[in-house]
């Protein structure tokens, strides 16, 4: 018998959705390895998010109905799995007699996002604006106020892995993936950690590195086919002055929803910007044009009038969406699974929205599943009702 460690299934990437595959997997009782490069799980797009757990009342302008009620559906679960990390927060959205969007226009996709949610929503009593953080008041119309979902979104990938260790899924940090080439029905996987090499053995091998997704792809072998994708850079900056009632939704001039949102006690949170990219997910930071473009649209919006000289911190990161002739803002930001259909399985997991990795893991242990064929453990399990 080989002496090569074996796993049913490895997975490569500790961001929201290596962690989440590797959750469900556990729960499932596969015997689950994560290769993650990174010294801590996290570092890579999913602590670089606009944090929001949400359902996202602006997808439904691009017809993403069933996106939005997913997420909404998987914000309910995290809301009750991880009230610690998860928590309900006002969203504003101001309404100008300049704005690009009418107030009815707001008022038709809020009672959508609330059927969906069975959360309601209102409208701001004049008397309470002046208490909103300097919002400008200057030819506005009316404010609405609706409730979504904020969180640390390094913490909650952190969590989820802590949960998948806890269903005894296994955890390589400062593991650096490398090759992988078929052998029978088995992947033979070599990764590197402290300058020396490692060989595993998998039946089922899943790429969830999100940008790092082509690069990676192309260490293994057999190749998948994978749909032309492209990488999106967002970026955000973390300003010196602080805002106490909730998240403001406003609209850049370019149509864009852009959010200011309380961030712990460092200070006022905004983002984000989406610029197509070719630099790789190691380069990639912030440009002049995306800062001064968040500094312009928060100006716009409140009396406190920001400079470069507010900023404490910025930071971007990059989502991975498909191509096609839409905008950046428009584009589906449902996830993709690629897979073949013989052993051993391949199975790449990109894009798709922090608040949606639960989901996404399910779908894809359906997919290791039917390629496998569902092993008869008795640990059998959703993932629904764990705590984080
Ligand atoms: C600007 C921006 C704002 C967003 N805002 C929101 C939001 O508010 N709400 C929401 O729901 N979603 C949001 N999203 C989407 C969400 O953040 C991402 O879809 C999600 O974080 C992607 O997670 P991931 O696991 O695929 O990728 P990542 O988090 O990037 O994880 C990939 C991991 O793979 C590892 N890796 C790479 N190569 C190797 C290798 N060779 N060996 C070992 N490990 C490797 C990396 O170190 C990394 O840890 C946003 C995305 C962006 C870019």
């Amino acid at each position: 018998m080989s002496k090569t460690p074996y796993y049913d299934i490895i997975i490569i990437g500790s961001g929201i959705q290596g962690a989440g595959v590797a959750q469900a997997a556990a729960a499932y009782g596969y015997k689950t390895l994560v290769l993650e490069k990174y010294p801590e799980a996290g570092l890579g797009t999913s602590s670089r998010s606009s944090k929001l757990i949400h359902g996202g009342l602006r997808y439904l302008e691009s017809g993403q109905f069933k996106l939005v009620q997913e997420c909404l559906q998987e914000r309910k679960h995290l809301l009750k799995n991880a009230p610690q990390l998860v928590k309900l927060i006002p969203f504003y959205i101001p309404v100008y007699s300049h704005s690009i969007r009418p107030a009815w226009l707001i008022w038709i996709g809020l009672l959508i996002y609330s059927l969906f949610s069975l959360k309601s929503f209102s409208i701001v009593n004049k008397k309470k604006w002046a208490s909103l953080d300097g919002l400008n008041l200057k030819n506005i119309k009316t404010i609405f106020k609706y409730y979504d979902a904020q969180t640390d979104d390094k913490k909650l990938t952190q969590a989820v892995v802590g949960s998948a260790k806890k269903l005894g899924a296994k955890i390589h940090y400062n593991a650096n993936f490398i090759k992988s080439h078929a052998q029978e029905h088995t992947h033979l996987v070599t990764y590197e950690k402290n300058e020396t090499l490692h060989v595993l053995e998998c039946k089922c091998l899943i790429n969830c590195t999100g940008p790092w997704v082509i690069p990676t792809q192309e260490k293994i072998s057999p190749t998948l086919r994978m749909p032309e994708i492209e990488l999106v850079a967002g970026t955000h900056i973390i300003i010196n002055k602080k805002i106490k009632q909730g998240i403001y939704y406003i609209e850049a001039k370019d149509k864009r929803a852009v959010f200011v949102m309380p961030w712990k006690s460092e200070g006022t949170l905004i983002g984000t910007t989406e610029r197509i990219t070719t630099e790789g997910a190691d380069d990639i930071s912030p440009t002049e044009a995306e800062i001064s473009y968040l500094l312009e649209t928060y100006n716009c919006y409140f009396k406190t009038q920001l400079t470069h000289e507010n900023i404490i911190k910025s930071f971007s990161g990059l989502r991975v969406l498909p191509v096609n002739n839409q905008l950046a803002f428009n584009k589906s930001r449902e996830s993709l699974i690629i897979h073949n259909s013989t052993t051993p399985a391949l199975i790449t997991l990109i894009g798709g929205k922090l608040t949606a990795y639960r989901a996404s893991s399910e779908d894809v242990l359906l997919k290791i599943n039917s390629i496998l064929g569902a092993l008869n453990k008795t640990k059998h399990c959703s993932t629904k009702n764990i705590s984080l």
